[in-house]
């Protein structure tokens, strides 16, 4: 599908049998395309840090949120110690803006979701405040997919986005105008998201 990042989730089995699933990964999409894992808070230190350690060997991109959300000194110490960069997602829940760029010193990039940080506004705010991002949808429908499109854009991010997660949803609220193609999504055009409601209403 001409994707050149493939994310796979971590830390739900024990740590041998996800650095065999990273392994099979690697050897699946061949040597090129980038492997970023996350983990969803699921590991301890002590898993953490074996996993890293395991896991480096595969060029691995980055590993987003090892440790769970509150420990923002152990994601800060991982970063220091392994050779694999480390995100975090669910460590920026709930904080304002300025406590997140206090925090910016804990990770090598942040994982921005509009949904979850309060709109599209705040997530372009963070996004100018930090140095490495990538904006990622929450699994939403068409119009907040369509908003994390325009952040992501908006904010010109290096890495690839997570904002190819239409294919997730059984059915959707209006037709996709910013479907994947050939690995790459092209940014609506139209007036506000460039979403064309389905649902009869009409523009002035
Ligand atoms: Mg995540």
């Amino acid at each position: 599908m001409g994707f050149e990042t493939v994310k796979c989730k971590v830390g739900a089995r024990s740590v041998e049998e996800d650095v065999e699933r990273v392994r099979a990964i690697r050897e699946a999409v061949g040597p090129d395309p980038a492997i970023r894992l996350d983990a969803n808070g699921g590991w301890s230190r002590e898993q953490a840090e074996r996993a890293l350690d395991s896991l480096a060997a595969f060029g691995t991109e980055y590993v987003e949120q090892p440790l769970p959300a509150e420990d923002i000194a152990g994601h800060r110490e991982l970063r220091e110690y392994h050779g694999v960069p480390i995100a975090l997602d669910e460590s920026l829940a709930g904080k304002a803006i300025g406590e997140i760029e206090a925090i910016s010193d804990a990770a090598d990039v942040f994982v921005l979701k509009p949904m979850a940080l309060g709109g599209v506004d705040r997530t372009i705010e963070l996004g100018r405040r930090l140095e490495d991002v990538v904006v990622t949808t929450t699994i939403d429908t068409v119009i907040a997919r369509t908003a994390a499109v325009h952040a992501a854009a908006a904010l010109d991010v290096g890495r690839a986005c997570g904002v190819a997660t239409a294919d997730l949803l059984a059915e959707d609220l209006a037709p996709d105008p910013s479907a994947v193609d050939n690995g790459a999504i092209s940014v609506p055009q139209g007036p506000g998201l460039g979403v064309e409601p389905s649902w009869g209403v009409k523009r002035a």
